[in-house]
Order: structure tokens, then sequence, then C-alpha cells
């Protein structure tokens, strides 16, 4: 589904991405996980159009997306859940949720909107609050039922688990995986290794902007560089 070949990215001077090279088939969970500052949220701004690799090839769904422009790439299926939610505070719950539909034209908008109030019961109670008075877990929850009213093929999670209390931090995860369950293919960079790590099939680890480790999630949840590096073993 998704096929990312030596991809470069920079800020200015700063070589942000190191020839990076990952694959995501459809169906799976894949994780990417690393320290802060390895280069997580900037592939996945990569991949959803925000930033342009210098050279590489993105494929998504057999076409070549490098360069074709974020709402594009959003029309096509490949949504960005961004870090820290980024939710519109001054608007209701409902609001933020339609304006995630922003791009569709199709008429089953009212009808996702329905499934996503009985996925998420906590938002239908909330449905006209204001978005900024809700709380951190809710703030989560909203930032992904928005990212699914644009109907994604492919889901791009951005830390989803940061900043949240240990119990919430399980549920989180437990919908993510419902989520992939009920048909989404699902990227999902997380600092919380260990939990993504239990969700995903198969996993990435970057370090300083290069993929450094890949394979079965399974393994990599068993290998003692892993262990050491990432599980606080
Ligand atoms: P974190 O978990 O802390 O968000 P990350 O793995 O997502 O970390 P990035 O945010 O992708 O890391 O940052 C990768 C590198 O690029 C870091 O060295 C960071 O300082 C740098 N960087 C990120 N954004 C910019 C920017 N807008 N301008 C310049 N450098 C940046």
């Amino acid at each position: 589904m998704l096929k990312v070949e030596k991809i470069n990215v920079y800020y200015g001077a700063i070589h942000a991405l190191k020839d990076v090279s990952l694959q995501v088939n459809e169906g799976e969970i894949v994780t990417l996980i690393g320290a802060n500052g390895a280069g997580k949220s900037t592939l996945l701004k990569t991949l959803s159009g925000l930033l342009v690799p210098k050279t590489g090839t993105i494929m998504f769904m057999g076409k070549n997306i490098r360069g074709i422009g974020a709402s594009t790439i959003v029309k096509s299926g490949l949504i960005h859940c961004p870090e820290g939610r980024r939710i519109f505070a001054n608007m209701s719950v409902e609001e933020n949720l339609e304006l995630g539909a922003y791009l569709r034209k199709d008429r089953e908008i009212k009808k996702d909107m329905d499934l996503i109030y009985s996925r998420f019961p906590r938002l239908k109670e909330r449905k006209k609050q204001q978005a900024g008075t809700l709380s951190g877990g809710e703030q989560q929850m909203l930032a992904i039922g928005r990212a699914l009213m644009g109907k994604p093929k492919l889901l791009l999670l951005d830390e989803p688990s940061m900043g949240l209390a240990p119990i919430l931090v399980q549920e989180i995860f437990k919908i993510i995986q419902e989520i992939n369950q009920s048909g989404t293919t699902v990227l999902l960079v997380e600092q919380n290794a260990n939990q993504a790590l239990k969700i995903a099939h198969r996993a990435y680890v970057l370090e300083t902007g290069k993929i450094v480790l890949s394979g079965n999630a399974s393994d990599l949840i068993a290998s003692d560089d892993v262990k050491r590096a990432y599980l606080g073993a």
C-alpha cells in the first residue's frame, strides 16, 4: 500500500531523514519507534506532503505521491493525525469532526459521523461542547475521530498516547486496534514502544534519521537491543 524508498529530507542544513525506506502493507499496523528527535514526526509530515524529500520516492496505492501536495494526498486516502492533537479549540466537537470530512464529496458523511459517535460515546455526549474544554484523552479521541472522518485507507498516527494517564493509554491502544480490525491500515509513531509493539504487526526503529532495525513486532520486542534502548530493560 505504501512504499517509501531512500528518502532524504532536510531542514535547511539539517539532514533529518537519511535514505529512509519502509513499507506498509494493506491491513497492517506498522509502528515506527525511536527516541526524541530521531525524525519520526518528520517522516509522517513527509508522507502527508507537508515536507517534500530532496530525493527518493513515495508510492501510495501504486502512485508516486512525492510532491503532489498535501490536499491531493488527503483525497487519496492517506490521512495524518498530528502530534499534539491540533484540534480547533474554539469549535465544537461536531464542527471539528465535520472539518475532517471537508474534502469529501460523497453522501456518507453523516453515516460516518454516527459511526464515530458509536465508537467514541464520550464525543457523542459532548458534541456541542467547545473542543478546547475537553480532557486530554477526549481531545485525543476527537483528533482520531476527525482523521477517521477523512475516510483513511492509511491512517498516520503521531504519538497518540502522549500525555495521557495510563488507563487512557490502554484505551487509546485498544481503539487503534479496533480501527485496524475494521479495515484501516495504520502507521503508528510512538515513544511508548512497549505498547506500540504489542499491537503492531511489524516495526521500524529510527535513530538520528536512519532506520537501524526492522522486523516483526514480536521479534523486536524480544530483541536485547530494543529492550535496552526502548523498553527500559
Ligand atoms: P519527538 O518525539 O521529540 O517529536 P521526532 O522523532 O518526531 O521527535 P522530529 O520532530 O522529526 O523528531 O525531528 C527530527 C530532527 O529534525 C530533530 O533534530 C529536530 O530538531 C529537527 N527539526 C524538526 N523540525 C524542524 C524544523 N521545523 N526546523 C529545523 N529542524 C527541525
